[in-house]
């Protein structure tokens, strides 16, 4: 807190940086607990556990086509030409073991998955073979373990396979099933209260007149909350006043975590800080060294977090991906906590002011072997459309001043 010097009125003192605020601000937030659920229910959910695997999958030596299980050494010799005739003694299906072990000159007609007969050392498949009544002719040789898959290549008894802290995707999933697990233990999802700010923000089904707009913030806030793995719940909007930024805020601190937009910048009626200050101890206020988004707020009262986010779009938008998603996956105890960035050439020259870092909304796309990225338009805080029409944030360091065209610059893949 040193660092960030706020006077008794609650103004903003220092400018600090982008990393800075969002290490203060994670080193605050906690785990919020273990739940189990059902597998159908995992996706999307954050593991709790290691996973560790109580089967060998496959459990058996197995074949991994229709054909024949035969003695490789048998069949050296097979050609189209001068093909090996081999007697069939049985035939074996997936889920069931042949009765009897195979001898030289014999082979067993087998299935996909069926496991290997003892005796047998390698599959013919199919296609290499010609039925000759209860014989087949062998056209083509075979290798030793060709098309046999061996027990436990996939996954052994006691191996880890999948880490704590994962996000699950639907082949986790699958992985989680193939190890027979059907209870999973994942972290809780947070409850996030979202509060939209200002006397001329208006509901949906509200008819705007003169300087009011729609409350988009509120809306595209819930589905952030979502997309992060929270569970939004919406109150609706705030006058600019004390009294109802204060009720709203204290039935807000129900929840787990509380984001608000709008009324942190230096307004007359930008009244959020001030509210916010009366109700708690540890508010913090910076101006953050980036754009869109330089004012934010960011505090406790009592145990529970509250982002006061900027009220322009963009500026909620970007802050809430670099501060509240990472803050959010930390409280389901993600190991992944900030957005997958990647090195992508710039497809046109850039230029911005010294003395903050910008996020512009841009399109990254991946071809011929490279990404490449192109700011997606009009880089307002109020363009929201240029956000909306973006997969990723092109990261303009600081203090640069100008990227040329062709330089590999980083960008964070949204979604
Ligand atoms: P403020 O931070 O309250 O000064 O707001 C900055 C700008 O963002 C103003 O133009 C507001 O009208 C706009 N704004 C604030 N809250 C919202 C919201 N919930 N939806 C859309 N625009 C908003
Ligand atoms: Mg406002």
């Amino acid at each position: 807190q040193k660092n960030n010097p706020v006077s008794k009125e609650g103004t903003i003192m220092s400018m600090i940086q982008v990393e800075e605020a969002l290490d203060t601000i994670l080193s605050k937030i906690k785990f919020k607990g273990v739940e189990k659920v059902p597998l159908g229910q995992a996706l999307g959910r954050v593991l709790a556990e290691d996973v560790v695997s109580r089967v060998n999958n496959p459990p058996l030596d197995n074949s991994a086509m229709d054909g024949y299980a035969l003695i490789a050494e048998d069949i050296q010799s097979a050609t189209p030409e001068n093909p090996v005739k081999l007697d069939v003694v049985e035939e074996i299906a997936a889920g069931y073991t042949a009765k009897g072990v195979l001898k030289p000159g014999q082979a067993m007609r087998i299935m996909t998955g069926a496991p290997i007969p003892s005796g047998a050392n390698a599959v013919l498949m199919q296609e290499d073979t010609q039925k000759d009544s209860n014989a087949i002719l062998c056209l083509d040789k075979a290798d030793v373990d060709e098309n046999i898959r061996m027990a436990g290549e996939d996954v052994k008894i006691g191996e880890e396979v999948i880490k704590k802290g994962t996000t699950l995707s639907p082949a986790h999933i699958g992985m989680m099933a193939v190890v027979g697990r059907s209870q999973i233990a994942v972290g809780q999802r947070p409850i996030v209260s979202i509060l939209s700010t200002g006397d001329e923000i208006l509901e949906l089904d509200e008819t705007p007149e003169g300087p009011q707009i729609f409350n988009s913030n509120g809306h595209m806030l819930a589905a952030q909350i979502k997309s992060a793995g929270g569970i939004p719940v919406y109150l609706g909007i705030a006058k600019d006043t004390e009294k109802d930024l204060m009720e709203k805020f204290e039935s807000a601190l129900k929840a787990d975590v509380v984001v608000s937009s709008g009324g942190v910048s230096v307004g007359d009626y930008d009244l959020v800080k001030s509210s916010l200050q009366k109700m708690g101890q540890d508010m913090l206020f910076w101006k953050v060294a980036m754009k869109p988004g330089k004012p934010l707020a960011f505090g406790r009262i009592g145990d529970t977090p509250i982002f006061g986010l900027p009220g322009n779009p963009v500026s909620s938008f970007v802050s809430f991906e670099q501060f509240v998603r990472p803050s959010l996956r930390k409280t389901m105890g993600c190991s992944d906590l900030s957005h997958k960035t990647v090195q992508a050439k710039l497809t046109r020259t850039i230029h911005k002011k010294p003395g903050r870092l910008h996020f512009l909304s841009s399109i990254v796309s991946w071809a011929d072997g490279e990404y490449t990225v192109t700011p997606a338009g009009e880089q307002g805080s109020g363009i929201l459309k240029s956000a909306a029409n973006a997969n990723g944030l092109l990261i303009f360091p600081l203090e640069a001043e100008e990227i040329k065209q062709g330089q590999e610059v980083a960008v964070q893949l949204l979604g």
